[in-house]
C-alpha cells in the first residue's frame, strides 16, 4: 500500500485514545498516513557523550554522572528536592519540581545516565528540564569512564502543540511503524530509486523515525524529497504538455485585428475603467489584454462531446464512464493532495483549454484590479468567478475593494470564510448555487465539501505560493461540479474546467520559473503605479534599537503610523515549544488558516487539509527557539513598546493567535488612524493596504526569509509620502547574513531581489531562514533543493524517452 493510502483513523493505534486523538487532530493527524509522514522538524544525536562543560556549546548534555547528594529548599508543598551531580568535568545540579521520588530512585552514591539542558542559574550550572536512570545504586563513576551513555540513539523532534510531549508521540509513531511500515510500497519506479541510490520507501519513512545516525536520517530525508520532487515535475510536465497542446488549437481562432485596449474590453470592464479614480498602468492594461484573449478563447470555444473525445491521450473519457462521471461531485473538497485517493482528475476529462495563468508581479503593483477586470468579463459571458486569498484578513480586504468597486456595476458580490455563521451561510449558499452571486471572495473555504457553485468559470488565488500546487486539480473539479455544468453532462456534453489565475508577489527569477510554473503562462506586472516614492531601507544593528524608535517617533508625530515585526508570538522557556509564527509563513495549508494559526487548517467539511506534516518551514522557529531567550516576541515588544517607547501613543498586537474579531478590529482602527502603531508578526505580510502607515520596523531581520521581508516591507510606501523600513539585525550575523540583507538595503525590485536570493542560497543553506516561499511542498523546496529537482527532472525525461 502506499503510504498516502493507509486511511486507517489514528485512533486504531494503540495507546490513542480520545484526548490523544484531539491533540493529533490539532496537528493534522487523522489517520496512520498522517501520521507515518508526520515528519520531524530535526534530530538530536544523543548517540555521544556531551559532558557537562560542553553546556554552552549544545543544546543538551548527554553524561554520565555521580550524583554527590541531595539538598532540599522550599517549605511544605514547595519542598522542592535538588540532587548534586559531577560527571567529571563540572558538577551540576538537577532541580526535581513535583519529582520528589526521585530522592529513591537516583540515591546519594549512586551513578546515573542523565540528559539535559543545562544553564548557569543562582550561581550553579543547573536544570529543570532533564531525564536521568539509574545505572549503579552504588558504585564510582571510574567503572563508567569509557562506557557508552545507555540509551544512546539518535531522537526524531517533532514540531508539537501543547499538551502532547516528543515521549508521547514517538511512542504511538513507533506502535503505527510496526504494525504498517513493512507494507508501504515505493512510490518511484525501480530503475530510479537504484540508478539514484534512494532508499525504499518503507526504508526511508522508518529512517526518518528511528534512525541508527544522523547519516541515516539525511538519507531518508534526501529520498523523500527526490520522491517529492519527482511527482511535482511530473505533474508540471504532464500538465504543460497537455496545456500547450489545447492552447495550441485554441489560439488559432484569435482575431488578429489591431483594436486599442478600450475596445477590447467588454460592458463591464468598460465600466469599471470609466469609474477608476486613476489610469491603468501600461503593464495592468497587458496583463488585461492578455487575459482577455484567454478568457474568449475558453468561453466561445465548441462543447466537446462526450463521445468524440478519444483524440485526447492524456484525458480518454468513455460514454459510460461520461454518463456516470468518474469523481462524484460530492466527494471533491480541497484536502491534503486535492484528488480523490486513487482518481486523478485531470486525467479522467478530455483536454480542453482553459486559461492557466500565473500573474507576477511586484507588492502594490496593482495585481487585484487587474483580476476584477478579468472577473468582470467572467460575468459579462455569465459566469461566476471566486477570489481565494490565503488568509481571513486578505480575503476580507478584497471582498472590500469589490464591494467597493464593482456593487455599482450591478455585480453581487459575496464573502465566505469558515467562520460564516450558520444562517448567513446557508442563505448565501444558496444563492451561489442558483447564480446570484457574481463574484465570491473568501478563504480556501470556497472550495469546500459544501459550497455548489451556479456555473463557476473564473477562478483567482492570491498569494498562490501559499497554496498547494496539486490542489489546483480540486479547482479545476469544482468547476465541472456546478449546476450548470454537470446538466451538459446528461446532453452528452463534457462539463468545462474554469480558467483559472494564481497571482503571486514573491517573484520567481527566470531561472526557476520554467521548472516550476511550466505548466503556466506568465503575465508580468512590472512597472508601479505612478507617484509612488521609493521606500528608503535602514539597516541597523541589535542595540541601536533606540535611533529607530527615535526616527519612528518623529514619523509618528507627523501623524504617520508604524508597523513593527516580530519572529516569535511569545517568548517560551521551553525549547520544544513552537511559538514561531507559523501559522502565517508556513508553507501549507495552514497559512489559510484564520482560525488562530495552528498548524492545520481543517476545512468546514473537516477534512484534512495540510501538506505533510509541518516540517517546512520549522527550521526558522526552530533556530528561532534554540535557547535563545533574548529573542524579541511581538507580546513582549507590544507591551515594552506602548509602555515604555511610546506612551504617547496608541498601540495594538495581532498575531495569528489573537482573536479573530479582535484582528479585524485592530487592522480596523489601524486602517482609520485611531492606532499609530501596529505590533505584529508576519500575519501582515500580505494584505494590510494602508497608505498612511510609512514606517516597518523589522526586528530580528535575519530570521526572515529575503522574499518575506520584501513583502513585508511592501506594506509601506502604499501612499504619496516618502516611507521608510528598518531592518534591526542580530550582532551575531554571518557573512551571508550581512549578503542578504545589503539586497534589501540596494534594491526595492522584487525581480532583482529573487535572483539574488536564489544566487546566495547555497544548497543546505536554511537553517534558520524560511524556505524560498515560491512554491509549496511538503518536505522539498525547490530553491534550496533545485539541484534534486533537475536530477528528478532529466529522469522523468529519460523514462519517457524510453
Ligand atoms: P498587489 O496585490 O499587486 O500587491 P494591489 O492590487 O493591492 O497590489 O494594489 C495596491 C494599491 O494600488 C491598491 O490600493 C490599488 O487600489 C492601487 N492601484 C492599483 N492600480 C493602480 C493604478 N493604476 N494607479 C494607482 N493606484 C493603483
Ligand atoms: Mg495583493
Amino acid at each position: 500500500m502506499k503510504l498516502k493510502d493507509i486511511g486507517t483513523p489514528v485512533s486504531t493505534v494503540a495507546g490513542v485514545g480520545p484526548s490523544l486523538e484531539k491533540l493529533l487532530a490539532r496537528l493534522g493527524i487523522f489517520t496512520v498516513s498522517n501520521l507515518l509522514s508526520y515528519w520531524p522538524k530535526t534530530w538530536e544525536d544523543r548517540t555521544r557523550k556531551i559532558p557537562l562543560s560542553a553546556w554552552k556549546s549544545t543544546s543538551k548534555v548527554h553524561t554520565i554522572a555521580q550524583v554527590l547528594r541531595h539538598d532540599w529548599f522550599g517549605f511544605g508543598r514547595m519542598r522542592t528536592l535538588k540532587i548534586i551531580i559531577d560527571d567529571g568535568t563540572a558538577t551540576a545540579a538537577l532541580v526535581c519540581f513535583n519529582r520528589s521520588f526521585l530522592e529513591k530512585s537516583l540515591p546519594v552514591g549512586s551513578v546515573i545516565a542523565v540528559t539535559g539542558r543545562f544553564s548557569p542559574r543562582y550561581g550553579e550550572l543547573q536544570t529543570s528540564a532533564f531525564e536521568a536512570t539509574c545505572l549503579a545504586k552504588s558504585a564510582s563513576i571510574d567503572e563508567f569512564l569509557d562506557k557508552p551513555v545507555p540509551g544512546s540513539a539518535v531522537f526524531p523532534i517533532y514540531p508539537l502543540t501543547a499538551g502532547l510531549s516528543q515521549t508521547q508521540l514517538r511512542k504511538i509513531i513507533t506502535k503505527a511503524l510496526k504494525e504498517y511500515c513493512k507494507g508501504i510500497e515505493n512510490e518511484l519506479p525501480e530503475n530510479i530509486i537504484e540508478k539514484r541510490g534512494l532508499m525504499q520507501k518503507k526504508e526511508a519513512v522508518f529512517c526518518m523515525h528511528q534512525p541508527r545516525d544522523i547519516d541515516t536520517a539525511e538519507k531518508a530525508k534526501y529520498s523523500l524529497i527526490y520522491e517529492e520532487l519527482y511527482h511535482f515535475q511530473e505533474t508540471i510536465l504532464k500538465r504543460s504538455e497537455e496545456h500547450r497542446k489545447t492552447a495550441e488549437k485554441a489560439k488559432k481562432s484569435v482575431d488578429g485585428s489591431k483594436k486599442t485596449f478600450e475596445e477590447t474590453l467588454s460592458p463591464r470592464q468598460k465600466q469599471l475603467l470609466a469609474r477608476l479614480p486613476f489610469e491603468l498602468t501600461e503593464d495592468q492594461k497587458k496583463v488585461i489584454y492578455e487575459m482577455n484573449i484567454d478568457i474568449d478563447l475558453s468561453n466561445n470555444q465548441p462543447d466537446a462531446q462526450c463521445g468524440a473525445v478519444r483524440e485526447s491521450e492524456t484525458g480518454v473519457l468513455t460514454e459510460t464512464e461520461a454518463a456516470n462521471p468518474p469523481v462524484k461531485p460530492d466527494e471533491i473538497s480541497v484536502n491534503k493532495d486535492g484528488e480523490q485517493p486513487g482518481k486523478n482528475p485531470d486525467r479522467t476529462y478530455p483536454a480542453q483549454f482553459h486559461m492557466a495563468r500565473l500573474l507576477q508581479g511586484d507588492v502594490g503593483s496593482g495585481k487585484t484590479l487587474a483580476a476584477f477586470f478579468a472577473a468582470l468579463r467572467t460575468v459579462d459571458y455569465g459566469g461566476q468567478c471566486v477570489m481565494m486569498a490565503p488568509t481571513e484578513i486578505l480575503a476580507r480586504q478584497h471582498a472590500n475593494n469589490a464591494a467597493k468597486l464593482l456593487e455599482p456595476l450591478s455585480i453581487k458580490v459575496a464573502f465566505l470564510t469558515g467562520n460564516l455563521k450558520a444562517s448567513g451561510r446557508s442563505q448565501l449558499l444558496s444563492a451561489l448555487k442558483k447564480g446570484e452571486i457574481d463574484i465570491i471572495i473568501g478563504t480556501h473555504a470556497v472550495f469546500s465539501q459544501a459550497v455548489l457553485y451556479h456555473d463557476l468559470r473564473f477562478v483567482v488565488i492570491d498569494e498562490q505560493h501559499r497554496f498547494g500546487v496539486v490542489q489546483r486539480s480540486a479547482i479545476l473539479d469544482k468547476g465541472r461540479q456546478s449546476v450548470v455544468q454537470k446538466e451538459k453532462l446528461t446532453q452528452g456534453i463534457m462539463p468545462r474546467a474554469p480558467d483559472f489565475l494564481l497571482m503571486s508577489a514573491t517573484p520567481i527569477p527566470q531561472t526557476l520559473a520554467h521548472t516550476l510554473f511550466g505548466d503556466l503562462d506568465i503575465s508580468i506586472i512590472k512597472s508601479m503605479p505612478a507617484g509612488r516614492q521609493p521606500i528608503k531601507t535602514y539597516l541597523t544593528k541589535e542595540g541601536n534599537e533606540s535611533r529607530v524608535y527615535e526616527a519612528v517617533r518623529q514619523e509618528l508625530k507627523n501623524g504617520h503610523q508604524a508597523y513593527f515585526v516580530y519572529p516569535l508570538i511569545e517568548n517560551v522557556d521551553s525549547p520544544e515549544d513552537d511559538t514561531a509564527e507559523q501559522g502565517d509563513t508556513q508553507n501549507n495549508m495552514a497559512a489559510f488558516n484564520s482560525d488562530g494559526g495552528a498548524k492545520t487548517a481543517i476545512s468546514t467539511d473537516g477534512t484534512r487539509s495540510t501538506a505533510a506534516g509541518g516540517t517546512g518551514r520549522s527550521d526558522a522557529s526552530n533556530a528561532a527557539n534554540g535557547g535563545q531567550k533574548s529573542l524579541k516576541s511581538a507580546e513582549s515588544m507590544y507591551s515594552f513598546l506602548s509602555q515604555q517607547v511610546y506612551p504617547e501613543f496608541k498601540c495594538a498586537l495581532i498575531h495569528s493567535r489573537t482573536d479573530e474579531a479582535e484582528q479585524i478590529a485592530a487592522l480596523e482602527a489601524f486602517r482609520k488612524g485611531e492606532i499609530q502603531i501596529l505590533v505584529a508578526t508576519s500575519v501582515v505580510e500580505v494584505g494590510v493596504d494602508v497608505p498612511n502607515a510609512t514606517c516597518m520596523v523589522i526586528e530580528h531581520a535575519e530570521r526572515f526569509g529575503l522574499a518575506a521581508l520584501h513583502q513585508l516591507r511592501g506594506r509601506v510606501g502604499r501612499g504619496s509620502a516618502a516611507s521608510f523600513c528598518f531592518l534591526v539585525y542580530s550582532e551575531k550575523l554571518t557573512e551571508l547574513g550581512k549578503a542578504r540583507l545589503k539586497v534589501l538595503h540596494e534594491s526595492t525590485d522584487g525581480f532583482y531581489i529573487g535572483e539574488e536570493d536564489l544566487k546566495l542560497r547555497g544548497p543546505g543553506d536554511v537553517n534558520g531562514i524560511q524556505q524560498s516561499g515560491y512554491i509549496t511542498l511538503g518536505l522539498a523546496d525547490p530553491v534550496r533543493d533545485k539541484a534534486i529537482l533537475e536530477l528528478a527532472r532529466a529522469d522523468i525525461l529519460e523514462n519517457l524517452a524510453r
